[in-house]
């Protein structure tokens, strides 16, 4: 049977150069990076170059680029970073109402512990207004976090025009780039922000390595304490391999910038104009503009999204929802709660993804599928048509 991935805003294969960077860590470059034997400074010189590479994607300085374990300790850093150096100046902290739970969750922990949050509404297809995020600065305001990609709904917010509102304040201004890096072209220097979180694994590099840019002259108290590493930064003996990976993956990310724009948002309009043409009852969420090129969020009308993936999964394919259900809420998705889609409409909700292998004849297999398994599920569904519906 074929295997077609529409997930790739979940993760992404690794690419064989980059583990292939990757292997004589783990076989002959195996040691500790701290060491001062040969052995250990050939492993110093696979972080460093890698280093280079990250800063290099989004024009930073390699000093200015701390590793971590993933995108969602960058998150956790800075927020707590931040919140503790500045606690004395202020308590309150703004971010997004459609941020990944890697923020949001983070910033109700900061609530418990006395800090005050304000997340900001967003529109209908879920950019942040810059005036908006104007009108929620107060006096004690210590951190602005906006993302600069969604991760459901691929809205690419103004994030220079933020930053510039933020600055205006003398606000620290962070944005989580995970979706944004490789997909968008990034020059911190440009937006002019202060902090920025990056994943490796969501652009063709390891899991399990992630990213904190720092902009030089800024300290904040660090989250792992230890060891002396990453210039006393962030303690923990790094993941050599895993970094080496992600330098790699940056470089290719860097290089194949334009072309992977182009042959994602190609073969996700693609997907789209097929999708509308050959399923009815459906609705496009999020921007038409303004949107990461391998994203399209789609609510089939009557049935279920978690229904679809599953039948969809049978067929090989492989999609996800805007977020799973959660024991704790009746509400499938903040985000699409956040843009206005009505609670029906979102429980229809599937995310596609599309990536560097997607094929059109992948897109064609799965609009095939996707039919079958729409009307199936419309058949079986006792409320299709109905009132309320
Ligand atoms: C995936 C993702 C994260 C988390 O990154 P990990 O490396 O998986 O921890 C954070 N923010 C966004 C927007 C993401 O898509």
């Amino acid at each position: 049977m074929r295997q077609v991935y529409l997930d790739y805003s979940a993760t992404t294969p690794v690419k064989e150069d980059v583990w292939k960077a990757m292997l004589p860590y783990y076989t002959d470059f195996y040691g500790n990076p701290s060491s001062l034997y040969s052995v250990g400074l050939e492993a110093k010189a696979g972080l460093d170059k890698a280093r280079g590479q990250v800063a290099d994607l989004i024009n930073a300085e390699p000093r200015e680029i701390t590793f971590t374990s993933c995108g969602t300790e960058a998150d956790n850093w800075v927020l707590e970073g931040v919140a503790d150096k500045l606690k004395e100046k202020g308590k309150h902290i703004i971010t997004s109402k459609i941020e990944h739970h890697a923020i949001l969750h983070t910033c109700e922990y900061l609530e418990k512990h006395g800090f005050e949050v304000t997340y900001l509404d967003v529109d209908s297809e879920g950019f942040v207004k810059p005036e908006v995020l104007e009108d929620a600065i107060r006096d004690d305001t210590i951190l602005i976090s906006i993302m600069m990609v969604n991760n459901e709904i691929g809205t690419v917010e103004p994030i220079k025009e933020l930053a510039a509102v933020a600055k205006k304040h003398k606000i620290y201004f962070h944005t989580d780039a995970v979706q944004g890096l490789g997909n968008v072209p990034i020059d911190v220097k440009d937006l002019g922000i202060d902090f920025m979180s990056m994943s490796a694994h969501k652009i063709y590099g390891p899991k399990g390595v992630g990213a904190l840019y720092t902009r030089k002259g800024i300290k904040i108290p660090n989250f792992m304490h230890g060891g002396a590493q990453e210039t006393k930064r962030r303690a923990g003996t790094e993941n050599v391999a895993g970094i080496v990976g992600f330098g790699k993956a940056a470089e290719l990310a860097h290089a194949n910038l334009e072309h992977h724009r182009a042959h994602c948002s190609e073969l996700r309009d693609y997907l789209r104009k097929e999708i509308e043409e050959k399923i009815s009852g459906i609705q496009v969420n999020g921007p038409r503009d303004h949107r990461h090129p391998g994203n399209l969020n789609v609510c089939f009308d009557y049935i279920e999204g978690e229904s679809i993936l599953l039948m969809l999964d049978g067929f090989g394919v492989a999609v996800s929802t805007g977020s799973a259900c959660s024991s704790k809420s009746l509400v499938p998705s903040h985000v699409l709660e956040a843009i206005g889609v009505s609670i029906t409409k979102m429980n229809g909700a599937v995310r596609f993804t599309v990536g560097d292998f997607t094929t059109k004849e992948d897109i064609d297999y799965t609009v095939d599928a996707l039919k079958t398994v729409v009307e199936k599920l419309r058949e079986w569904s006792p409320v299709t048509g109905q009132e309320g519906w």
